[in-house]
Order: C-alpha cells, then sequence, then structure tokens
C-alpha cells in the first residue's frame, strides 16, 4: 500500500509569513534597530574562537549567566531553546498528555494552539470578550471546570498589545492545579513580569525571547524559567544541543552590554507611543478605524472592519503590516518607517 499521511498533518500548511521586499516592515514585531556595531565586532572575534567541530553546550551555561544577570534570575532555573517557539512545542509535548486539556484565551499567540492540536490535546480555545481583556476569575473557574493540564498565554499579549497586572496573573497560578506557561516575549515594554518569583511556584514556566527588545531575531534563542523541577524535565525532554554554538555565542555577547538593550526598548517604547498618539488622532477622523487599543508592547492593535482591505492597499505600497480578522497590528519602526506607513494610510483612508 502507498504511503498516506496521517489525516492529523494531511491538511496542514506549512507556516508563511509575507515574504518578499518591502521597503517597510511593521508585520514581525520585530525590533527596527541594527545590529548594534559594539556587539558586532565582539561576535566577529569570538566566532574566529569557537570549536566549529565540537558541539555546543548542552546546557548554554554561559549564556543562561548572562540572561539571568540581566533579567535577575538564577541561572540555575533557566532553559534554552531554538527561539521560544521550540520551547513552547517542547512543553506542550512534554508536559501534556494526549487527550488533556490544554486551555487558551485568544485571539493570542496562534501557536499554542496549534502545538497543542499537533500533541493531540483537547485544546479549548476560550474567547476573549469584546474589550479584549482577560477576564481572569471566568478563566480560572474554566481552566478548573474543565481539569485543563496546562494553561498558555502572552503577557503582554500578542496580538492585543494589552496586558494583564501582576497581581492577577498570581492570582491564576495559585488557583489553578494546571501548568501555567506564560509568555513573557513582550515583557521588556511593560513593567509587570513575574520573571524575578518564577521558580516559586509549583506550575509556572515563564517564556522570554531574543527576538524582540532585544533585536536578534534571526538568531533564533528563547528562555525559560522554572523551578528546578520543571528546569530538570526541561532539560531533559529538549533535544540536547537544540542551541547551536553560534547563536549561544551570539545571544550572550548581547547581555554584555546592558546599557545598549534598556536604551533600545525605551527607543521602542517610545516609538510605539508615538505611533500610538497618531493613528489614535486619525481613529478620531476616520471612523473606520474604530478602536485604537491602549498597548503595553511594541505593537499597536486597532479594530477595523476593512483591515484586510487596507492591509493590501499598503502590501501596494511596499508597506507590511499585520491583519486579522476585523484587526490591525502594526510594530514600531524607526521614526522615518513610521512615517512612511502613517502617510500612506492617510492617502488609503482619504480615498475612502
Ligand atoms: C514573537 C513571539 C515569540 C517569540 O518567538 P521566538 O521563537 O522566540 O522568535 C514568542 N511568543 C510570542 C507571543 C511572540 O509574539
Amino acid at each position: 500500500m502507498k504511503y498516506q499521511l496521517n489525516p492529523k498533518i494531511a491538511n496542514l500548511e506549512p507556516y508563511t509569513p509575507l515574504v518578499g521586499e518591502y521597503k517597510v516592515r511593521l508585520d514581525a514585531n520585530e525590533s527596527f534597530y541594527d545590529a548594534d556595531p559594539t556587539w558586532m565586532k565582539a561576535f566577529q572575534t569570538e566566532l574566529n574562537k569557537l570549536d566549529f567541530q565540537r558541539y555546543p553546550d548542552p546546557y548554554c551555561q554561559s549564556l543562561c549567566k548572562a540572561f539571568g544577570g540581566y533579567y535577575g534570575v538564577n541561572p540555575n532555573y533557566v532553559t534554552v531553546g531554538n527561539g521560544s517557539d521550540e520551547l513552547i512545542s517542547i512543553i506542550v509535548n512534554s508536559f501534556a498528555l494526549r487527550g488533556e486539556t490544554v486551555y487558551c484565551i485568544m485571539p493570542d499567540f496562534s501557536m499554542y494552539a496549534f502545538y497543542g492540536y499537533l500533541a493531540e490535546c483537547n485544546v479549548v480555545e476560550a474567547q476573549k470578550g469584546p474589550d479584549l481583556r482577560i477576564d481572569i476569575d471566568k478563566v480560572i473557574e474554566e481552566v478548573n471546570v474543565t481539569g485543563a493540564a496546562m494553561v498558555l498565554f502572552s503577557n503582554p499579549c500578542n496580538p492585543t498589545s494589552l496586558g494583564l497586572k501582576r497581581e492577577d496573573v498570581r492570582k491564576l497560578i495559585t488557583s489553578v492545579e494546571a501548568l501555567v506557561v506564560l509568555d513573557e516575549a513582550y515583557m521588556d515594554f511593560w513593567d509587570q513580569s513575574l520573571l524575578s518569583e518564577g521558580a516559586q511556584y509549583d506550575n509556572l514556566i515563564i517564556l522570554k525571547t531574543c527576538s524582540k527588545a532585544l533585536g536578534l531575531a534571526g538568531v533564533r534563542v528563547g528562555f525559560a524559567v522554572a523551578n528546578e523541577t520543571i528546569t530538570n524535565a526541561l532539560r531533559a525532554v529538549k533535544s540536547p544541543y537544540n542551541v547551536n554554538t553560534i547563536s549561544q555565542t551570539a545571544a550572550e555577547l548581547l547581555f554584555r552590554d546592558p546599557a545598549t538593550l534598556q536604551k533600545r526598548t525605551q527607543d521602542l517604547i517610545d516609538g510605539r507611543k508615538s505611533l500610538q498618539e497618531a493613528l489614535g488622532q486619525l481613529s478620531m477622523k476616520y471612523p473606520v478605524l474604530e478602536q485604537v487599543f491602549p498597548s503595553s508592547t511594541n505593537f499597536v492593535f486597532i479594530r477595523c472592519a476593512k483591515a484586510n482591505e487596507i492591509y493590501q492597499k499598503l502590501l501596494e505600497r511596499s508597506i507590511a503590516i499585520r491583519q486579522f480578522n476585523g484587526y490591525l497590528r502594526i510594530c514600531t519602526g524607526s521614526p522615518e518607517e513610521n512615517e512612511l506607513f502613517l502617510t500612506a494610510l492617510k492617502e488609503i483612508l482619504e480615498e475612502k
């Protein structure tokens, strides 16, 4: 008999981010900054010293120390992944059993539900209300009623840009038996991190990434912070050499210069604020921009019934943003890029 793909994967499509050349890219929430020249020089020097014929350090010890230094976390409680995406996959596949319930709160980062599906879990995609905020008491109740094994969510949230206060997140962690996977990919842009207490709970994993505020999306490095038991399990189930030597080196060097990281993060916050301000103004003049959500991230989220049309017209002008069903998501670029985007958007809104 001829081999056939199993029904679970037969109809999946490869993930296709926007490909092609665009003048302005505000679609992937990356940092607009090029690599810092001082970092680049140090990286090139280190590259010459690497033992390419040897396997990398499976536990990324130097990198964990550097990460721990920057974020105030004990390196013993850190596991490194090939992007936090890989960690999400590992966590869902190993910490949830087939048929167990994995609870997500939509709209949120789509990979949680996707890996839950691949792991043959019962994925519950609870829906946020029209304000797109998380109702923590409702989540706690549903997680407990469904007997979910795991809750995954991003805070602040991609794509809504909204944040949940630390106190609410603590309440969730201490009110459920489920493992809470708290994705703080954007927490560099806000001040409600639980990282410093990440190892204090029995049921918490916090995820971080080098891809957003830290500006190294191409290097593919993410982190999981959890207590000793969970960290040991994570290190046991991941593939031994999941993070290559080059990426470990690149990421470690980044943390040598916390002042630059902090300055750039602040610039991204400032850029987002002015973008948000400008979009808020536009929404008063053009009601098609129905609602500009307050942001705790480096991007702005807008409710807009004509999202797809506006998205297409921007693409024609070589400006890339993200559109979801009825929403637009725009991450901050450089001041020049934001200006090009706003000018094009105004033109498009005028046409209507
Ligand atoms: C961008 C993003 C990540 C980062 O993924 P990497 O694999 O580390 O690049 C993780 N979680 C959320 C919610 C994101 O938006």
